[in-house]
């Protein structure tokens, strides 16, 4: 049977993380032929081994590629080089970060403001225009691109993270605009807003701090932290046709979170 993603070109930024390298290996077993890119070189092709290992056979290509998604150039030489692959067809706008040093108002450096604003929201920018740029080029009636905001897009968080909220709040508002913007292309654009989740960018962060830990976890009405499996699972709904009429969604995945009113016992 061909997989959900069978003849599709996808590239992945952030792709040697918790979320980027879990949609690596569907998208792989979904068919796909897929480019995995991040800024960080030596993880990268660790993730490439990993997803040899776990999909040893595979009917798409599978290759890596070294992008910063704060430089232009970077994202456009990357989504050039599927040009011979036939041009894009999925873009998973997914790499960010949220920096130790990120506060409130008063706290936040304006440094860590900026490169939070760089890397989370223009490198998003950039992936979707370089994405729309590539699907014009290649004449294509249909085109998914997935960007990772976070729920905290949506709700405020009590722990304050000015720059990164703040960021995520771009990625949603600019992932809706276009969303409409290209909806008669049949370019489709959504955004992915997982909960905190069991990857290294929190759980490093969180490290052995048992009281901020417990902060977190007493919101999730499922009473664990989100798996970056889980979130893959929604980007392979959102790269394929089975969400052909899904356009402008804040696609929440998040175990209820958003919606729970949960008190401390
Ligand atoms: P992760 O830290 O495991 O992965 C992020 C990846 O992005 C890393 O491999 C990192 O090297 C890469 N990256 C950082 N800066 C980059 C740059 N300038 N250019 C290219 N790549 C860069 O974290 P993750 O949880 O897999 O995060 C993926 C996305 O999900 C992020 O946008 C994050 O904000 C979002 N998110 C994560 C959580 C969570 O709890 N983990 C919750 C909500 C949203």
């Amino acid at each position: 049977m061909p997989g959900r993603l069978a003849g599709k070109n996808a590239i992945i930024t952030g792709a040697a993380g918790g979320i980027g390298l879990e949609t690596a290996i569907l998208m792989s077993q979904e068919g796909a032929s897929v480019l995995m890119t991040d800024v960080a070189a030596p993880a990268l092709e660790r993730a490439l081994a990993k997803v040899k290992e776990v999909v040893p056979s595979r009917d798409g290509k599978l290759e890596t590629r070294v992008v910063d998604v704060s430089k232009e150039s970077d994202i456009e030489a990357a989504v050039g080089h599927l040009d011979s692959w036939g041009g894009v067809d999925v873009m998973f706008n997914n790499a960010g970060i949220m920096h130790a040093k990120d506060g409130d108002a008063e706290e936040c450096p304006e440094n860590i403001w900026d490169l939070t604003q760089n890397i989370n929201v223009k490198g998003v920018w950039f992936g979707c225009k370089h994405a729309v740029r590539s699907l014009r080029k290649h004449k294509k009636t249909k085109g998914s691109i997935i960007n990772t905001a976070s729920m905290v897009a949506l709700v405020g968080a009590a722990t304050p993270q000015l720059a990164y909220t703040a960021s995520k709040g771009a990625v949603l508002a600019l992932t809706r605009e276009l969303a409409i913007v290209h909806a008669r292309e049949g370019y489709r654009f959504n955004s992915l807003c997982p909960a905190p989740l069991n990857t290294p960018l929190l759980q490093d962060w969180l490290g052995d701090d048992k009281a901020k830990r417990f902060r977190r976890e007493v919101h999730f009405p499922t009473g664990r932290f989100g798996e970056a499996i889980e979130q893959a699972r929604a980007v392979i709904f959102l790269a394929s046709d089975e969400s052909s009429f899904v356009n402008a969604a804040d696609f929440v995945v998040d175990g209820g979170l958003t919606k729970a009113y949960v008190t401390p016992e």
